[in-house]
């Protein structure tokens, strides 16, 4: 759903033509009408924040939740600048449940829900990027009783048919967020190389769940490798990845729109 919201000001500072022959200056020219847009609103999801640090990096004062809002300030800032109407889960480092996640994306009936991650492995030896979509397969018993808590509130319907309006819609969200995994992907490629491309994987994410809008989660890069790991705490690359990711969304806003 796309948020359109057209401010006209209506007829004010029409030019009165009364006196055209006296050397009275010209009136003022008529008030422009403001028209203004607001794109698709995006929700950015940084992964973990407060007690839940996420995975660990190199720097042992330095942990993926600090990594996942950097970065999603950045998109913020980034996909602001192009247009879209944009929100975060959280902005500072304060703990969140999943529930509340997605509780977070379905009150504000967000067009595009982006949670940002980076991963570490046990033998700290696994480097790459990949990004997960909401898959048919994670609409489960779970989805259901995660509805109680944070599933949008559909009047007039039952409990069952509101849960079964929320999995058609999810499913009409899987092209679209299979899409933007893609681009996302083949931006990353471009940048990063081919060699780290862990694809597009389709998982249950806990966070998608409950989600009703195209969710994808972005797994940025291995914080914990001692190369990757290095490279990713340089802010100018993870600006680069943000910028790949942000490309990949501009491309694809039209679709988001069209829903
Ligand atoms: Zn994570």
């Amino acid at each position: 759903m796309i948020c359109a919201l057209t401010v006209a000001l209506g007829a004010t500072g029409v030019a009165l033509a009364e006196n055209a022959d006296s050397a009275a200056p010209p009136a003022a020219p008529a008030a422009a009408v403001v028209a203004q847009k607001l794109g698709p609103l995006i929700l950015i999801d940084p992964g973990h924040g407060g007690t839940n640090s996420g995975a660990p990096s190199i720097r042992p004062d330095l942990f993926e939740k600090h990594i996942t809002l950097a970065m999603a300030e950045t998109l913020r800032d980034e996909l602001e600048s192009m247009g879209f109407d944009v929100r975060l889960t959280r902005t500072q480092d304060i703990y969140l449940t999943l529930q509340e996640r997605g509780r977070i994306a379905n009150e504000m009936d967000a067009d595009l829900f982006v949670s940002l991650h980076a991963n570490a492995s046990e033998s700290h030896s696994h480097s790459g990027y990949e990004t997960f979509i909401l898959t048919p397969d994670a609409i489960d018993i779970d989805t259901r009783a995660l509805r109680q808590q944070s599933g949008r509130v559909r009047n007039g319907v039952t409990p069952d048919t509101a849960a079964l309006l929320d999995d058609i819609e999810r499913s009409t969200t899987q092209l679209p967020a299979a899409k933007l995994a893609a681009a996302i992907q083949d931006n990353m490629r471009k940048l990063r190389g081919k060699a780290g491309d862990r694809g597009v994987r389709q998982d249950s994410m806990h966070v998608l769940l409950g989600a009703t809008m195209p969710a994808i989660l972005v797994e940025v890069g291995f914080i914990d490798h001692p190369i990757e790991g290095e490279e990713l705490m340089d802010a100018e690359l993870r600006s680069e990845i943000v910028h790949a990711i942000a490309q990949a969304i501009g491309t694809h806003s039209r679709v988001l729109a069209e829903r």
